[in-house]
């Protein structure tokens, strides 16, 4: 292993994202409940996201402009403006939200800050992830961030290039097989996956990996002792 970058995933890797977003989407299904039963709202709601993904990529407005289409789809149309308000009141409070270290994140940057390059890849809207690291405090252990349309092979291969390394000196670290693991190992990079305790329904995949640069973690502080530190 001769490791020079180290990429960390954002949105449940660093702080918290997925149950907020959860959280909002229990309220939305409440909101529309006169036309549709909870569950089946939230079964649009992501039906919605799923269509709209290839328009506006992943983030919150993206998630708040679903959320409007699906209101006005549910309820034929009728739903008030006064819903339709409160759903895009929904997403500006998702913006507003404080931003919530992982237990360990601290302790890891701190301990790997000046050992290798730190670098942030994470997906998203630009200004919102911006505002999420400036408040996050963390912003200046980190060489680079990479805000990215997505994370398949091609997108990591950009940033790989962009880093100027080989595809072997570059370790990334994220709560999504799917998008954090996968991809960086189909491209000969390393990756090890710390799991968060939910998942978006779109990043959920069973799958299990063997792969000789790959590494399962309970948490983000066995990064550690993962990897030579004393470099
Ligand atoms: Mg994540």
């Amino acid at each position: 292993m001769n490791i020079k970058v180290i990429a960390f995933d954002a949105d449940d890797t660093l702080w918290v994202n997925e149950p907020y977003f959860q959280e909002t989407e229990q309220k939305f299904c409440s909101l529309l409940e006169d036309y549709l039963p909870h569950h089946s709202v939230g079964q649009e709601l992501f039906k919605t996201e799923m269509q709209n993904l290839s328009l506006y990529g992943y983030g919150v407005k993206g998630f708040m402009l679903s959320m409007v289409e699906t209101a006005l789809r549910v309820s034929n149309n009728t739903a008030s403006l006064d819903v339709i308000e409160k759903a895009i009141g929904f997403g500006k409070d998702l913006l507003g939200r404080p931003i919530e270290l992982l237990e360990g994140v601290e302790e890891v940057l701190r301990t790997l800050h000046g050992k290798y390059r730190l670098v942030v890849a994470t997906k998203g809207d630009l200004l919102d992830q911006e505002r999420k690291l400036k408040k996050s405090g963390i912003e200046h252990y980190f060489h680079h961030i990479e805000i990215m349309s997505d994370k398949q092979e091609a997108d990591y291969k950009k940033l790989i290039k962009h880093l100027d390394i080989p595809a072997d000196q570059f370790l990334m670290l994220g709560n999504s097989l799917k998008s954090d693991v996968l991809p960086v190992l189909a491209i000969g990079g390393h990756a090890f996956h710390i799991p968060y305790h939910t998942t978006w329904a779109h990043e959920k995949i069973e799958h299990h990996v063997d792969h000789p640069n790959f590494r399962q973690l309970e948490s983000i502080t066995e990064v550690i002792s993962a990897i030579p530190v004393q470099v």
